[in-house]
């Protein structure tokens, strides 16, 4: 495949009525933030949150693009990790927009992973209680998932995520070409949830990824035909189900599994996000297979993709181990799927076969656990 430029955006259209917006994809369109922006809200002036990491790579084009196009910018830099994903966090971009006298009518760029997006977005939804916000995702996690959707916040000590609000943005800006800084294994993690879009409705998307995951990693035009497949995929549960009353929630598909294995790994290094995704997939594909759902070969082709690209596909995978099944019941427990001590899990009948299972048994799911921290 011929590599993408910057002429050749691929748009895809959010559908939420009167919060619509779009995602614009495509190599270097960092170049083309003021434009974007001015041709949105001329006159705004910008506050352009970001972290340390990714303004040492990418701040000064994005000040300069602003700029180019007559935006007056304040940067707002914060610590890159979770731990900005906090009250601390929360006040200190909060005030820094007050400092900068952004006002209503004046705009918030959140430009980085989905911490910068997530913790930005949610100060400019309750800053002069809502400023608009454009979202430039510098992760394939952000810019396939997180950056997508209007789901802003912060952590509590209670949890992950549990202080935030639904906030759209009013634009999605993927340049694939920044993902070109991104170290590999957070480009890995960030791939878990691309395969995600596959498991859950998509089997064509699943079995062109298999041939074509070296391409995307490569950063040929596979990869902007991939964040765009994801966007779209993405954005038609979306506008479906904004506020995840139902079909949203197919989007956690690996994630029940994966969430207590972060908790249990302490939110570390050890096991990043979509690492965990990875695992949580997998693990919901092979129980799926246990309760005959489908061919226990489904479950292994989930674990073939994974493993090719690098990702871990058992806990026994991540290093320093975790917690044993009580423990990893007592985190699930804890999630936002469990409605009166029954367990909600998404499961499949086949890739691209996902559904959302409520009322499992939780013995069942301990049993499962118990065999699958025995394998090495
Ligand atoms: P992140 O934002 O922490 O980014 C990962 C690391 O990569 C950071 O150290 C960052 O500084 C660095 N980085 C980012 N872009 C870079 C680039 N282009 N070049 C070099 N380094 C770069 O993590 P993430 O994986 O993007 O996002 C994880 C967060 O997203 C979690 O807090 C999770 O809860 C949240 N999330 C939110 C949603 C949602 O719908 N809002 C969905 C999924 C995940």
């Amino acid at each position: 495949m011929r590599p993408a430029t910057e002429y050749e955006p691929i748009l895809v259209d959010v559908a939420l009525g009167a919060r619509r917006y779009d995602i614009v994809i495509g190599r270097g369109l960092l170049a083309e933030l003021g434009t974007l922006v001015a041709a949105r809200r001329p006159r705004a002036a910008v506050a352009l949150v970001t972290d340390a990491t990714v303004a040492s790579h990418h701040l000064g084009a994005a000040h300069a693009a602003l700029a180019a196009a007559g935006v007056a910018v304040t940067p707002v830099v914060i610590a890159p990790g979770e731990s900005s994903k906090s009250w601390d966090g929360l006040k200190q971009v909060c005030e820094s927009l007050l400092a900068a006298r952004i006002e209503r009518g004046d705009l918030v760029v959140a430009l980085g992973g989905g911490v910068v997006g997530d913790l930005a977005g949610f100060a400019a939804a309750v800053v002069r209680r809502g400023i608009d916000v454009v979202q430039v995702p510098t992760t394939l996690l952000a810019q396939v998932d997180s950056s997508v959707g209007g789901k802003t916040g912060i952590n509590s000590v209670h949890g992950k995520n549990l202080i935030g609000a639904f906030h759209q943005p009013i634009l999605v800006i993927a340049d694939s070409g920044l993902l070109d800084t991104l170290p590999v294994r957070h480009f890995r993690a960030g791939y878990a949830e691309v395969v995600k879009y596959g498991l859950i409705n998509d089997a064509a998307f699943f079995s062109w990824l298999e041939s074509n995951w070296h391409d995307v990693f490569a950063g040929t035009a596979a990869r902007e035909h991939a964040i765009a497949k994801s966007c779209r995929a993405k954005a038609a549960i979306v506008s479906r189900d904004e506020r995840e009353t139902g079909e949203r929630a197919l989007l956690n598909l690996g994630h029940t599994f994966g969430h207590a294995l972060e908790a249990g790994s302490g939110y570390s290094d050890r096991l990043l996000h979509g690492e965990a995704v990875a695992i949580g997939s997998s693990l919901a594909f092979a129980f799926s297979a246990r309760l005959g759902l489908l061919p226990p070969g489904e479950a292994l082709r989930v674990d073939r993709h994974l493993a090719a690209v690098g990702l871990p596909t058992k806990p026994s995978a991540i290093p320093g181990g975790v917690p044993g099944a009580d423990a990893l019941m007592d985190l699930m427990a804890q999630d936002k799927k469990v409605k009166r001590g029954a367990l909600t899990f998404i499961l499949a009948r086949g890739i691209g076969d996902s559904f959302v299972a409520p009322g499992i048994d939780p013995a069942e799911v301990r049993a499962f656990l118990v065999e699958k921290l025995a394998e090495r």
